[in-house]
């Protein structure tokens, strides 16, 4: 009788992540978990004819394994999807955006809030960032609040002003952080710790309505063949995220998850339970997250030298070494990894400086990771290799935000941002993900348009963002899979590999076969988590 737990896949191009055994054409599950993968020759013949396995013929198709997002916002890109995409092609420009507005007060009660995300003043035809005078002319009685694509910076409309009782003699958490008009009045543009502030002011979903939306979005994800996923911005207040979670798991999401919690969120010496720690559970808490600058779109990354044309801005520090050795010491005693946001050289020596020559604290992944590293210097580069600092990095921000990278640090300095290739020659460890939503594209989570960029190293519209940092598309792969289970620590994923869960993708078309910069062309067909079909396309 056949055994529908044993299972033999054969006749496929099966790329593993494997540096030991990079390619195979054969792969056994039994259960959850692979028991034998290679080629078929090496198969004994005796056992493979036998009846105990049901056979899939994989008919030469490219398979890869499930994709870790180590670096994502798994609820707000969930949320975004009931929200107006800010960005092309479904808004070019100030006026468009307006339309949208109008058509969502439709879906709205009269004083709903009206949301929107993605904007890339970049990117508008109208060439400036939206102000709350824009918003006003077509939302008077609904408030709107409108996110930049960094997630850094949000604009929102008079309306919202007036609910949220913030006015000109509102006191600013941080300098420049409120934008205000020649004559001192607000232009509706919040920044930083002002954005934040303003967020927590507006009215959240339910834990049932977050936990249903997330569950929802994980087949898109799947579509993706994206198997792990992260948030890293998790909350305590109003909602646990962790209960958020898991709730979402009862409404039937598959994935695993990894939550980052806010620093802000904890330092109250917040307590964990063990068993929410725990990296073989679905969901489970894996690190503080820390913000050491912005963004280098918004100029707000922690640069040196100056900006383009602007000799004084440095751009933002957001953190202090007081506050980040305060995280890194709660970290420790709680057996969590510290996550820490740098983009620009000053921030990403920050953190380097501080830990480079600290002992590690966890055992199974590294202890501090710096997230995007848009920007290390050579030095930086040499420290964190010695202090076994891992980098997590997304190679669709150049890819869809070359305007900013070119109108703000130039064509050259652009070229040197994200040294993959120089990265990994320094011996750090690095994991690609996409850090979506917070990208000026309209499928931010695609890990497809991020290898493509990665291994072509050129912008969505042909700009050279460097040639000389290419990874090949084996090691491109290899980052959003294997690297990013040995960073996150999730034990037995991201290669498939004897003792390894079966988590695995099927290909439209041979990825090794394509032309490089029709890699995002390629689809996923089927995507397999624990031995188990969760999407057919
Ligand atoms: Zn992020």
């Amino acid at each position: 009788m056949t055994n529908i737990n044993k299972k033999i896949y054969y006749n496929g191009k099966i790329f593993t992540s494997d540096p030991e055994n990079l390619f195979a054409e054969m792969m056994i599950i039994e259960g959850k978990k692979i028991s034998w993968i290679g080629k078929e020759k090496n198969y004994g013949k005796k056992k493979y004819n036998t009846d105990k396995f049901k056979k899939i013929d994989l008919k030469g198709k490219c398979i890869i394994p499930g994709f870790i997002d180590s670096h994502m916002h798994a609820i707000y890109l969930a949320r975004d999807a009931s929200k107006i995409a800010c960005l092309p092609p479904n808004v070019n420009s100030i006026e468009e955006l307006k339309e949208r507005i109008k058509d969502k007060k439709k879906e709205l009660n009269k004083g709903e809030w009206i949301e929107g995300w993605g904007y890339d003043e970049g990117k508008l035809k109208e060439g400036r960032s939206p102000n709350r005078y824009d918003l006003d002319e077509v939302a008077k009685d609904y408030p709107v609040i409108i996110t930049r694509t960094c997630n850094h910076i949000a604009v929102v409309n008079s309306k919202a002003l007036e609910i949220l009782g913030i006015d000109e003699s509102t006191p600013e958490p941080g300098e420049n952080q409120i934008d205000k008009d020649e004559n001192g009045k607000l232009t509706g543009i919040f920044r930083e710790n002002a954005m934040m502030f303003l967020n927590s002011r507006i009215p959240s979903n339910s834990l049932e309505e977050d936990a249903e939306i997330l569950a929802n979005y994980g087949e898109k994800l799947f579509a993706h063949g994206i198997t792990t996923i992260t948030d890293s911005m998790a909350k305590i207040k109003p909602v646990d995220y962790y209960k958020m979670y898991q709730k979402a798991i009862e409404k039937g999401l598959k994935q695993r998850a990894i939550l980052y919690y806010k620093w802000d969120e904890l330092k109250d010496n917040y307590f964990i339970e063990k068993t929410k720690k725990d990296l073989t559970s679905q969901v489970h808490i894996g690190g503080v997250k820390i913000l050491a600058d912005g963004s280098v779109s918004g100029k707000t990354a922690w640069v040196k030298p100056s900006y383009l044309g602007e000799n004084d801005n440095f751009g933002l520090k957001t953190t202090s070494k007081k506050e980040i050795l305060e995280a890194a010491e709660y970290a420790k005693k709680n057996d969590l990894q510290l996550v820490v946001h740098a983009m620009g050289e000053q921030a990403i020596d920050l953190i380097v400086n501080t830990f480079y020559k600290k002992e590690d604290w966890l055992s199974d992944r590294p202890s501090v990771r710096v997230e995007h590293a848009a920007m290390p210097t050579k030095e930086a580069l040499r420290k964190a290799a010695k202090g076994n600092i891992a980098f997590v990095s997304q190679p669709i921000f150049m890819y869809a935000e070359i305007e900013s990278y070119l109108n703000n640090l130039g064509k050259t300095r652009t070229k040197r941002n994200y040294p993959y290739k120089t990265i990994l020659e320094s011996g750090i460890k690095l994991a690609f993900s996409s850090d979506a939503p917070a990208t000026a594209w309209a499928d931010p989570v695609d890990p497809f348009t991020a290898l493509k960029s990665a291994v072509i190293r050129k912008a969505y519209d042909g700009t050279d963002t460097g040639q000389d940092e290419k990874v090949d598309l084996e090691t491109a792969i290899r980052l959003y899979t294997k690297e990013g289970a040995d960073i996150t620590g999730i034990p037995r994923t991201g290669q498939l590999k004897k003792g390894y869960k079966a988590d695995f993708i099927v290909l439209d078309k041979d990825i090794f076969e394509v032309e490089e910069n029709k890699i995002d062309e390629v689809n996923v067909e089927k995507t397999y988590m624990n031995g188990e079909l969760v999407y057919k396309k």
